[in-house]
């Protein structure tokens, strides 16, 4: 299918950019939080830990991990809500941190983010139809009225909601019809890169199919490139062609979802994804349980973080040494002593030990 044209002629096209080149890039990215626990304690809680990331052109990845692994963290570093402690995060080649303003109001459209909890991200007092009319505005100049009523009614169809419904307020919409109107207005700057924070989390099952659904579609017929931060890891298998494990703020598996979810290297990976309860069964996943809570962010264990709970670790190298991310093949990478052929495994036992 070839992609839908742009809302106005007076557009630029979607994607005229070098698809060679990265949309968004984090290199060695590092999110450091001071926490205080009573007026004497200082700590440092690191959300997100030399964190590497690379996002092209129409590409569609999933950051998986559990409650508190710096995924969140990560999405606002890349849309620049948050500023790195440490490594810098480039749009279109260029440090975001050094953008002149013009640049910045271009990171500003082409990078958009939907957030978990529709309800908050809307204005109660605005309109559905009026809010896309600001958001066009706003990005537009010069658009006529004529134009801007014809893009909302356009963003509404885009959507699956009713051009007629553009006079509501947003609790006049259901839960998954307020998530549709955000993703109408994230569309309404024609973003290049959808950043999607557990954007079905609050829906319930029915609703998270169709906006599921809707991604799909827009990701078809606009090419976007997109960022799912979920904990749910069939919806992360269903919409990413790559996918990115993160324990504790740091990637500790990125590689093709098919390899991934099929034949996870970690164990980390193999733990969550063999605990999913949407698992397909004819897969032989190695059938690995937890041991205990996930360490706080505060007290990082020293070497790999995933040590405590890890049933593989060695005494004397995985509670000293912290794993790099290393490849296991062009595009599949791993952080752990026993697989990485950077630590000189012998090849007889690299990648056979789970
Ligand atoms: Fe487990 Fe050691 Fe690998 Fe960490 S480095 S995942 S502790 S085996």
């Amino acid at each position: 299918m070839s992609p839908t044209p742009p809302l106005h002629p007076d557009h630029p096209p979607y994607h005229s950019e070098d698809q060679n080149r990265a949309v968004l890039e984090a290199v060695e990215v590092s999110k450091h939080f001071p926490v205080s626990r009573g007026w004497w304690r200082r700590h440092t809680l690191c959300a997100v830990d030399t964190l590497s990331l690379r996002i092209m052109p129409g590409e569609h990845i999933a950051v998986v991990g559990e409650s508190g692994c710096g995924k969140s963290t990560l999405g606002r570093l890349l849309v620049n809500l948050l500023k790195p402690t440490q490594g810098q995060v480039y749009f279109d080649g260029q440090d975001i941190n050094k953008l002149s303003a013009r640049d910045l109001k271009r990171l500003r459209s082409d990078v958009q983010m939907v957030f978990q909890d529709p309800h908050n991200a809307l204005n109660p007092r605005i309109t559905a139809g009026s809010m896309l009319a600001e958001a066009l505005r706003l990005h537009h100049r010069k658009l006529t009225k004529k134009q801007i009523d014809e893009g909302v009614a356009e963003l509404l169809m885009r959507v699956g909601l009713n051009p007629n419904q553009s006079r509501r307020y947003p609790h006049a919409f259901s839960g998954g019809q307020r998530q549709r109107l955000c993703i109408a207005r994230a569309l309404s700057v024609n973003p290049r890169v959808l950043i999607a924070d557990e954007i079905t989390s609050a829906l319930d099952v029915s609703v998270q199919a169709q906006i599921v659904n809707l991604l799909l579609d827009l990701r078809r017929n606009l090419g976007l490139a997109y960022v799912f931060i979920t904990h749910d890891l069939h919806l992360a298998e269903h919409v990413s062609q790559h996918v990115v494990v993160m324990y504790l703020g740091r990637i500790i598996e990125s590689g093709p979802s098919r390899s991934v979810f099929a034949e996870p290297r970690h164990p980390y990976s193999q733990a969550l994804i063999g605990a999913s309860p949407h698992s397909d069964p004819k897969r032989k996943l190695q059938q690995l349980s937890l041991r205990g809570e996930p360490p706080s962010p505060i007290d990082r264990p020293q070497g790999c973080a995933f040590h405590p709970r890890c049933p593989h670790a060695e005494p004397g190298l995985c509670d000293r040494i912290t794993p790099t991310l290393s490849p296991l093949t062009e595009h599949h990478q791993v952080a752990c002593h026993l697989i990485s052929p950077s630590l000189h495994v012998p090849p007889s036992e690299q990648n056979t030990k789970f």
